[in-house]
């Protein structure tokens, strides 16, 4: 169990206790209530079948039909859906134009069969026409008319509403109802958040084995999949996410499944469309853990779970955690640590092929599917060890360029951490216990910050000149305080605190939330507060030289590290922040992570960056630069790095 019953009783508690509980109380009672004044028809047809698609752009070349690129301004998926007010139609947040036009519900069900399911052939055609323009000799009866394919224009452009819909309106709903309405459960204890919660459970585990992105792909949509074409509900690295989800939410409410109303709704359902049997308590648990948690492990070992390390292993220990079962859990999480003879191979970064396209991240190609349509299960384990031993540098850095995607790394670490401790059985291998690289990798978010607001902006991360501390925070410096106990974690989340210890507290979950701020405050008197100081980090490749107090702080930064791993081709670059703001911003993350033009001729490109470009040409990737002089004293404090790789005609580069 991720959430035991003693730590559902302390939050219950702490809610009582604390008027900071309370306001999480409060919170995820208000997001539940979306979706617990839905009524259990509604929410039980929410999540969609195989046969809707889900993509993530409508057309990102063209834009919204109507007015084009304006759209752009408001993101990387920007329409707007509400599944509840407005289904099956995504609206334009720029024009304020909605899509598709037409009555994309009653053709959907149209073409729902005896089992309930929608499928094109059978759906009524006649209904396939512009609902504002019903006159077949009007010419715009065809006009943003999407029969769950796409509508083509006439010059054979493709706009994707219904699988735009497929997916930030039906699933993410889903996603959104099972977190809100599950939180809710474990905060209130109320049952009628645990009804809502199985009703949707149950129905992705009807739909879920049948998923498959893989053909979606083929028909040109699109969806984070690392261009493998690879997943089920989405593409294979945010699949890894929702599955996540429907586990935890499964774990939150196991204990409130005893309903004869929900069981009457559910034996109802199955009874009239064949649905495997859910209508008690048994058989319901059984239904959700066949037919989404054992998913989950082949699912992975075919690549149709796949995201950034460590995460597609935290959702095997979160699947395995949950299952609770005595031979597959533990045969799961031994799957996390196990070798992969790919290691060898795959360059530090990931696999070359995909990684300077791939839809914002960078991950190996799955290996090709074996006939039987799994993927070699030997050699192709979670290693663990190996991330330790070789791909986490010595100053607790994942092997990416961008802080936006390292530091990924360590919240997998703890989460898969967190979630192996909740099964206290398994011994065999121990995060914090065995590797001890794990503790320098909470260190390294604290010391890239600048002025106490920036972290310098190498690669793909954050927005131009905007002040961003990426994942330190206070939560990140007590958890890991609390963990490890050493001093220097209580000083930086005293320092991120503003200098107090005013309103710090544990997890909801903890038996004496409080005591974590007592604690920090005597290490502050024994220890003091942190002392900034400049800094190189020799593995991940930075040097920063700080100076100054209070308002009159400077810093200036130098990159020498990986270019792969969301990286830009800029060794060399120069950061510098004075008078509290970022005088020579990167551009950071670019407006697409994926092929986009502009990524590669600019943002990515050695010319956007304040460093040396030699020949016209840009660097080329590297991680072999070298810092050749670091020296401080009261009045001057100097950095010298070279690189060889960057550009190999040159015999010196630094
Ligand atoms: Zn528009
Ligand atoms: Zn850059």
């Amino acid at each position: 169990m991720l959430i035991t019953q003693e730590e559902k009783t302390n939050a219950r508690r702490n809610i009582q206790r604390y008027e900071w509980a309370r306001a999480i109380r409060d919170r995820a009672v208000e997001q539940a209530e979306r979706w617990t004044a839905v009524s259990d028809e509604t929410l039980w047809h929410l999540p969609t079948e195989q046969s809707i698609p889900r993509g993530v752009h409508v057309n990102k070349e063209m834009g919204c039909p109507n007015c084009g690129h304006e759209i752009d301004r408001f993101g990387n998926y920007p329409w707007k859906v509400d599944v509840i007010k407005t289904p099956w139609k995504i609206q334009c947040p720029n024009c304020g134009e909605r899509y598709p036009k037409n009555d994309f519900g009653a053709y959907y069900r149209s073409g729902k069969g005896a089992d309930g399911l929608f499928r094109r052939e059978r759906a009524d055609a006649s209904l396939l026409c512009n609902s504002d323009h019903p006159d077949p000799n009007d010419p715009l009866h065809a006009f943003g008319v999407d029969d769950s394919t796409g509508w083509k224009d006439s010059e054979d452009h493709v706009y994707r509403f219904i699988g735009y819909y497929g997916h930030y309106g039906a699933w993410t709903a889903v996603s959104d109802a099972l977190s809100a309405l599950s939180e809710a459960y474990v905060l209130t204890g109320e049952q009628k958040y645990a009804d809502k919660t199985a009703i949707l459970l149950a129905r992705v585990a009807d739909l879920y084995p049948d998923m498959d992105y893989h053909f979606w792909a083929e028909q040109g949509f699109e969806n984070s999949d690392g261009l493998t074409g690879r997943g089920k509900v989405y593409g294979c690295i945010w699949e890894a996410g929702l599955v996540s989800g429907f586990a935890r939410a499964y774990d939150a409410i196991r204990d409130g499944l005893d309903d004869e109303e929900l069981y009457a709704f559910l034996s109802e359902k199955a009874k009239q469309f064949g649905l495997p049997p859910q209508g008690n308590g048994q058989a319901l648990r059984a239904h959700i853990e066949e037919r989404i948690l054992r998913q989950i492990e082949p699912a992975i070992l075919r690549g149709d779970i796949h995201v950034n390390e460590p995460h597609t292993q935290v959702t095997m220990a979160t699947a395995a955690v949950v299952l609770n079962d005595p031979n597959e859990s533990d045969r799961m999480l031994d799957w996390v640590f196990a070798p992969k003879t790919e290691d060898k191979k795959t360059d530090s970064s990931g696999n070359k092929e995909t990684e300077e396209q791939g839809d914002g991240v960078s991950l190996s190609r799955p290996l090709p599917l074996s006939p039987s349509g799994r993927r070699r299960e030997e050699g192709n384990g979670g290693h663990i060890p190996a991330l330790f031993a070789g791909e986490i540098d010595r100053d607790g850095v994942g092997s990416e360029a961008a802080p936006g995607y390292n530091f990924f790394w360590l919240k997998g670490m703890m989460d898969l951490d967190e979630v192996i401790s909740k099964r206290p059985s398994y011994t065999r291998h121990n995060i914090q216990r065995d590797f001890p690289k794990f503790r320098e990798m909470f260190r390294a978010p604290a010391r890239l910050i600048c002025l106490g607001r920036y972290t310098p902006d190498i690669g793909d991360t954050g927005s131009t000149g905007s002040p961003n501390r990426n994942v330190a925070s206070v939560d990140l410096y007590l958890k890991a305080f609390e963990r490890f106990g050493d001093p220097d974690f209580a000083q930086t989340a005293y320092w991120l605190n503003g200098n107090t210890t005013e309103g710090m507290h544990s997890s909801i979950f903890h038996l004496d939330p409080e005591q974590v701020g007592e604690q920090v405050k005597q290490v502050i008197a024994r220890h003091g507060m942190r002392r900034e100081h400049s800094d190189v980090l020799g593995g991940y490749g930075l040097a920063i030289l700080r100076s100054g107090e209070t308002e009159h702080q400077r810093a200036a930064w130098i990159y020498y590290g990986r270019s792969r791993g969301h990286g830009h081709l800029d060794t060399g670059n120069l950061g510098l922040y004075a008078h509290g703001l970022n005088l020579m911003p990167d551009l950071g993350y670019p407006e697409y992570a994926s092929a986009w033009p502009k990524r590669f001729g600019w943002t990515h490109h050695t010319i956007s960056h304040n460093t040396v470009m030699v020949d016209r040409t840009p660097q080329h990737p590297n991680y072999s630069g070298k810092l050749r002089l670091f020296g401080t004293s009261p009045e001057v404090r100097m950095v010298e790095i070279a690189s060889e790789d960057g550009y190999p005609q040159c015999p010196v580069y630094r």
